[in-house]
Order: structure tokens, then C-alpha cells, then sequence
């Protein structure tokens, strides 16, 4: 009897508590409608430097337009940047009076001719250095810089050479295999430069006393494109929950918060290029802000199909690495959601989507999402597709990703830093 009657009494609680909830308008319809035409076959699987991803890109800047809120981008709601594809290296340098030939060096440069010359500077990869340390280091330069890699080193030099595509750098490097640190360079080089566009869709609305406090609601719009036909015959990754679900959210954020008109915190909406292809989009994204003046960071990921705990659940990845955590579950008591740690520890999810760059400089980014990582039968599979989504849940998810986020827009909470002094 007595529990009979508890659990009366905790229903009159929460239901209580759930008159308080803020009002959220997100519209099941809606949802529908843009989840739709983002994961439609027209949209090619939004692959990087596809005709597709364009067509999703201006999609996504109308709705931003259409919402009201304010274009962020360097071309209006675009944030266009570019990457670059080298080929064919030819010439030689000569290193400490030895001439090495292209097959030995790899450069990294927008130039299509490369002049190398000791105003260069030096770095050496020993064989005892990390290899990625002093790549970071050299790529960070602003001065044009030769790095001789030794020996040991020769299977990372390799695969810096197969990568050929990379993102644009203030400096040139010229990476030299086998020789010891350089005392003279000297040398020409030459190689095929091809520019590729890409574009992030970013969008914001000016906080009404925090202007300076940033708060960001993210997801990556682009996919894994054409594939080879499965045996229904379909070739299309249409990506319907990776991730045109996490961007159907921040689209339908866009409307909501441009409708409230009541956010005290700046807050910023923007949908990612090329996630799959390395998180370029996002790395280049992070780098227009001070990220001191980023207070939290919602990062959304295949919110599509119900979590472990079933519907109006979710999870947050890196869930002890701020307090962020703890106060969207405490906006969340009552309302009938719940949010709960990342379930999937060991797979690492915090520093494998876009919210990586900027927990890594110290800002509470966070990913939240339904995904049943260890069991979701469609992900990156041509099967991910509009029809494999439970849309109704998908808006309560979306709902309550706003209800969790209220304190922090309204400016009475700040998440903690993420502690960047364990990263390697
Ligand atoms: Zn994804």
C-alpha cells in the first residue's frame, strides 16, 4: 500500500514539476520535414566535395534564414575555408650537401613551386621524439620550416605522404626522411595543387546581457555519399541518423531560441562539414573563437533510435570531464527526461566527434546522443535511412536537449573547464 501511495505522491511531484519545465516549441512535424529532406536520396549522402553536400549546405543556410537568426559565417551563414590535394612531387632538396629526391620528402605547402632555402627553420624528428609532437609543433610555425625525419619514424612519414589533403597553414614544411638534423637546404620542388571548397553553415542570436558568453549547439550535416549497392540495390549512405538527425536539432533549436527572444548568453548554432573525412569542419570552426569565451558546447550525434534506457533518454559523452553533466540533468528533474554518463567508456566517443577540439583547449564540449554505439545495426550502413527513425521520440529527445540547456542560456550556471593538463 505504501508504495501505492509513494508513487502517487511522486507523480504529483513530477507532474508539478513538469508545469514549470519550459514551454519548448518543437514541432513533430517540422522534425519530420527537415530530417526528411536532409536524408532524401537527392542529398547523395552529403559526402565532402560532392555536389550533394552543397545542395544540403544551402538547405541548411535557408532554414538558418528563415528562422531569424543571424548569419556567423564569412559568406553570410557560410564558413568557407579550403583544403588542398597535392600530387605529382617532383625536384629534389639537398640537405647538409646530400641531394635527397622527391620520393623522400613530402611538402606541405599550397604552392605549386617551392623554393627551399636556409631562411627555412629546423626541426628534427629524433628517434626517440613522438612523432605527432613535433609534426604539431611544426605545423603550428608561422615560418616556413625543413623537418628531417629519422629512420625510425619512416612508417608515419609514409602515411603523411599518402594523406596528401590537407587544411591551409601559415607556413610551408618540407618533410625530409632519413637524414640527420639539416645544418644547409637548398632545393626546388614542384607539385599539382588542387583547391577544394568547404562550408561550414554557421548561424547566431546575440545574448540579450552575456554577449560575450558563448554557448554552441552543433552537429556534422556531411556523410559518407555512394557506396556500393547493398542487395536491395541501394548505393546511397543516406546518413538519416549520422548525422541529419543531430542537425534536424540544431536547425529546430534555431527556430526555437529565434522564437523565445529571451537568451541572456550569445549562442551560436552551426552545422559541420567533413566529420567523417578527419573533423575538419569542426577543427576549423573552433579556431574562429577565443575559447575562453565558450561557456558550453552541445554537440549532437545520432539522436534517431531510443538509447539503452529506451525513449526520453540520452547520453553525454565525457560525462565526468565537467560539471556540464550535472546541470543539464538538474534542468531535467521532473520533466520525464533523463540524461545519463556514456555508457561506452571504452570506445573513446568524447574525443571522436566534433566536440574534441574545443574540450581539448579547456571548454566543457560535450556530445549527446541516443546511439546505441555497441549495437546500432544501420550505422555506416547504406540502411540509415528516414524510415529507421522514430521521429516522435527524436523531438522529445530534441525538447529536452532545450529544457537541459536552460540555465546555461539563461546565464545562472556555468559548466566547469575540462582539464586539459592530462592530455598528451
Ligand atoms: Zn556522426
Amino acid at each position: 500500500m505504501r508504495n501505492v501511495v509513494l508513487s502517487f505522491c511522486l507523480l504529483a511531484v513530477s507532474s508539478a514539476a513538469l508545469a514549470q519545465a519550459p514551454k519548448v516549441n518543437i514541432n513533430r512535424a517540422e522534425v519530420e520535414r527537415i530530417e526528411k529532406v536532409l536524408a532524401s536520396d537527392d542529398m547523395q549522402g552529403r559526402r565532402t566535395f560532392t555536389p550533394g553536400i552543397d545542395k544540403a549546405a544551402e538547405f541548411i543556410a535557408a532554414e538558418f534564414k528563415k528562422s531569424g537568426i543571424k548569419p556567423a559565417g564569412n559568406e553570410e551563414y557560410f564558413q568557407t575555408f579550403y583544403m588542398y590535394k597535392t600530387g605529382n612531387l617532383s625536384g629534389s632538396v639537398k640537405v647538409n650537401g646530400t641531394e635527397i629526391p622527391a620520393a623522400k620528402i613530402v611538402a606541405i605547402s599550397t604552392k605549386k613551386e617551392l623554393s627551399v632555402d636556409g631562411s627555412y627553420d629546423k626541426i628534427h624528428i629524433g628517434a626517440q621524439d613522438t612523432f605527432f609532437t613535433k609534426y604539431q609543433r611544426a605545423a603550428q610555425a608561422t615560418k616556413n620550416t625543413i623537418v628531417t625525419v629519422d629512420p625510425a619514424h619512416e612508417r608515419m612519414f609514409n602515411s603523411l605522404r599518402r594523406r596528401n589533403s590537407f587544411t591551409e597553414l601559415a607556413n610551408n614544411l618540407v618533410f625530409v626522411l632519413n637524414v640527420d638534423a639539416a645544418n644547409e637546404v637548398s632545393g626546388t620542388l614542384k607539385q599539382e595543387v588542387e583547391q577544394q571548397r568547404l562550408r561550414n553553415v554557421v548561424g547566431m542570436i546575440p545574448g540579450k546581457s552575456k554577449k560575450d558568453e558563448i554557448v554552441i549547439f552543433s552537429a556534422h550535416y556531411d556523410h559518407l555519399g555512394i557506396g556500393k549497392p547493398n542487395e536491395a540495390g541501394d548505393s546511397i549512405y543516406n546518413g538519416a541518423n549520422d548525422d541529419a538527425a543531430g542537425t534536424t536539432a540544431v536547425m529546430m533549436l534555431a527556430y526555437h531560441y529565434a522564437k523565445q527572444k529571451d537568451n541572456e548568453r550569445t549562442i551560436v548554432f552551426a552545422a559541420f562539414t567533413a566529420e567523417e573525412v578527419g573533423g575538419y569542419g569542426s577543427q576549423y570552426f573552433s579556431k574562429q573563437y577565443d575559447p575562453a569565451k565558450i561557456v558550453a558546447m552541445f554537440n549532437i550525434e545520432m539522436i534517431g533510435t531510443e538509447s539503452n534506457w529506451g525513449k526520453n533518454s540520452a547520453y553525454i559523452t565525457g560525462y565526468e570531464k565537467s560539471n556540464m553533466g550535472e546541470i543539464l540533468k538538474k534542468n531535467l528533474v521532473g520533466t520525464g527526461f533523463t540524461f545519463h554518463p556514456d555508457p561506452y567508456p571504452q570506445m573513446n566517443l568524447f574525443y571522436r566527434s566534433d566536440n574534441a577540439t574545443l574540450a581539448r583547449l579547456g571548454v566543457p564540449a560535450h556530445t549527446i546522443s541516443t546511439s546505441k554505439m555497441d549495437q546500432e545495426k544501420y550505422y555506416h550502413t547504406q540502411e540509415d535511412e528516414f524510415e529507421t527513425l522514430d521521429i516522435a521520440n527524436m523531438t522529445e529527445i530534441i525538447k529536452s536537449i532545450a529544457i537541459s540547456a536552460t540555465s546555461i542560456i539563461k546565464g545562472t550556471d556555468t559548466p566547469s573547464r575540462v582539464d586539459t593538463t592530462q592530455l598528451r
